[in-house]
């Protein structure tokens, strides 16, 4: 069978290890494991949330509304935008993957920068596109405009902040960037983590309702991480509703479930819980900056829910990674893009200290 050429070139998504693997390969009890591999809120949902879940399972026979108005009812008040100019995906990654199919054709190129979210790529890659990269890891607004002016990519993907590494574009910089790039291009601005970055600081704050003076630029967010719903697969795009349009033919019907759709709307009234997890964080990631000064291991101030070590010669990421695997500690390893470095998930003071626990002992024995 002969596969589209595309495929030649794509490398596998790692996803952050699953607890069961843990228990499965190493025989750990799943209550022992500490999962700080895939950004997820420590706090798990809010018990609302959790509540609406169980109590919408009776109706699992019903087909969602395809609608999804009292889902973007909510977001529209939440960010003062109108409901025409909000499409729900499967995660923001389905919404990444109707932008990548609404625009690309073959040989067009995308640009992001040099270490980023994975899936920009793999969705250009499917369709054929060329990647082209900014030279540094973290975001530079210099960078993105001279490589768009040479370029002229059909994409610019400007994750704020930027995962896997914490960095974070201030605003002002991303509308430099905006403003540079003419209508033929589409400004993708990432905010999976945008709840984090505009806690800590309102340079990096950009909201939704910011980027509508713009045809061509489109805001994701997510109630994956801050909002702790990973598990039920709910993003959101917003834009122009003549752009929203365009993409909402490649969205196929229900694509989430009636469950999804029910902890969303719920999650969205839980200002008290999404506080709640910021101030935890903010807390808990202090913890870990000290740990690394007291231990010279250097790392990237992060906007984000994670933080990333970048480790000397004297210990070597993989290494690390799977010797914390074994005692039951899930983090993830950078090297496969590039970096002698890992990156953790916040989480609670006592999975926290679990791993710094283990990891000192690598630190110490290396
Ligand atoms: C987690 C993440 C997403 C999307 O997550 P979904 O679970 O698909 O909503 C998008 N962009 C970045 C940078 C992320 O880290």
């Amino acid at each position: 069978m002969k596969f589209n050429n595309a495929l030649k070139d794509i490398t596998l998504y790692e996803a952050g290890k699953p607890i069961e693997l843990v228990v499965r390969e190493f025989g750990i009890d799943a209550a022992s494991v500490v999962k700080l591999a895939s950004n997820e809120n420590p706090l798990g949902t809010a018990p609302e949330v959790a509540n609406t879940i169980l109590a919408h399972a009776t109706k699992a026979h019903l087909y969602p509304d395809d609608s999804m108005h009292e889902l973007k009812d909510g977001l529209s008040k939440k960010f003062q935008v109108d409901t025409n100019e909000i499409i729900i995906g499967a995660g923001s990654d389905q919404v990444l993957e109707f932008i990548a199919r609404a625009l690309l054709c073959s040989d067009d190129s995308v640009l992001m920068s040099r270490i980023t979210f994975a899936m920009y790529e793999i969705y250009a890659k499917q369709l054929g596109c060329i990647i082209r990269r900014t030279p540094s890891y973290v975001h530079k607004a210099d960078e993105f405009i001279e490589e768009y002016k040479k370029h002229k990519p059909k994409i610019i993907y400007l994750c704020i902040p930027n995962n896997p590494i914490g960095d974070c574009m201030t605003a002002s910089e991303a509308f430099r960037v905006i403003d540079a790039v003419d209508s033929d291009t589409l400004v993708v601005v990432d905010g999976a983590y945008m709840e984090y970055a505009s806690y800590k600081d309102r340079d990096c704050s950009i909201s939704p309702s910011d980027i509508l003076k713009y045809p061509n630029v489109i805001y994701l967010g997510t109630f994956s991480k801050a909002y702790g719903l990973g598990g039920m697969r709910v993003g959101y795009g917003i834009a122009r509703e003549e752009l929203i349009g365009e993409l909402g033919k490649m969205r196929p019907p229900f694509n989430i479930s009636s469950l999804s759709l029910a902890a969303a709307i719920t999650a969205l009234k839980q200002d008290d819980f999404i506080q709640e997890s910021l101030v935890l964080h903010t807390e808990q990631i202090a913890k870990y900056e000290e740990f690394a000064n007291q231990n010279n291991i250097e790392f990237i101030p992060s906007y984000t829910n994670f933080i990333t070590y970048l480790l000397d010669e004297g210990l070597n990421s993989t290494v690390v990674a799977d010797n914390l695997l074994k005692k039951g500690v899930i983090i993830r390893n950078l090297a496969s893009y590039g970096l002698n470095a890992i990156r953790i998930t916040i989480g609670t003071k006592a999975q926290n200290d679990i791993f710094f626990g283990h990891f000192g002992y690598e630190i110490g024995a290396r």
